[in-house]
């Protein structure tokens, strides 16, 4: 069984030398991951300059990949073979910070777990509900078992699913809960401040916390301290519309 592991966080990121370790025993799992922390990249492939690909000793001594590109470019370099045989499975994470709601749209560790997808390949993407560096045991031994189970089952074609994990002890997990994917999102705030040297610069906040969690979604299960496992397509249609918006007889107007 082979196992292709990536992350947007980085080939050094904690998070994905547990997830190794916690899968050493279903098999042989590589990790090629991007050289530098590409949080938030989304889908984004590097189709106008090299891509690069580096051996790197791993801090548990075993030999990964870094790549000067995206997650998604790592998955294509996976399952393109040349960092070894085509995977079995594609897991993306353990990323650090949820991806639930609408932020999972901007997601590059949710992004690679698609363009497995996209391949016809089993794979998931899992992250942790802290944004400070967590114990990782938890969320790496629910991947071991969530791997097992999809090669025991394989997945529907098309689908994906996306994990998010509580950052509570071990002891204080509830369970497993199966969600919709939420509506939560940052307040998309950009603020406006001022640099040194009087110019105008603009930077991303917002709070996401605030904001309520309708029942049965990601966002809710991390709440009531749930391990969330939502499956996902690729399909973005809003299949409920396509008769609706058929009615308006759009034409080409010239
Ligand atoms: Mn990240």
């Amino acid at each position: 069984m082979r196992i292709a592991l990536t992350n947007d966080d980085g080939i050094l990121a904690p998070g994905l030398l547990a997830l190794k370790a916690a899968l050493a025993p279903l098999g042989e799992a590589v990790a090629i991951a991007p050289d530098r922390p590409r949080s938030a990249c989304g889908h984004a492939v590097t189709l106008h300059k090299p891509l690069r690909v580096a051996s790197v000793a791993l801090p548990d001594g075993s030999q990964g990949f870094s790549c000067n590109g995206t997650p998604s470019d790592c998955v294509g370099l996976a399952l393109s073979g040349h960092v070894g045989p085509r995977p079995d499975l594609v897991i993306s994470g353990i990323n650090l910070g949820p991806n639930a709601g609408w932020d999972l749209t901007y997601s590059g560790t949710v992004a690679a777990a698609m363009e497995a997808a996209i391949n016809g390949l089993p794979s998931f993407a899992i992250s942790v509900d802290a944004f400070e560096p967590v114990d990782f045991a938890p969320a790496a031994d629910f991947a071991a078992y969530l791997a097992g189970a999809i090669l025991a089952r394989g997945l529907p074609r098309d689908t994906f699913l996306n994990v998010n994990v509580p950052a509570v002890p071990p002891g204080e997990l509830r369970g497993v809960s199966i969600t919709c994917q939420g509506r939560t999102a940052y307040d998309g705030v950009i603020e406006r401040r001022t640099d040194p040297r009087g110019r105008p610069y603009y930077w991303w906040t917002g709070d996401r916390s605030r904001q309520p969690a309708d029942t049965g979604t990601d966002m809710a299960a991390l709440r009531e301290h749930k391990i969330s496992v939502t499956p996902m397509k690729l399909d973005l249609t809003e299949h409920a519309f396509v008769s609706g918006l058929g009615d308006w007889q759009l034409r080409w107007p010239r």
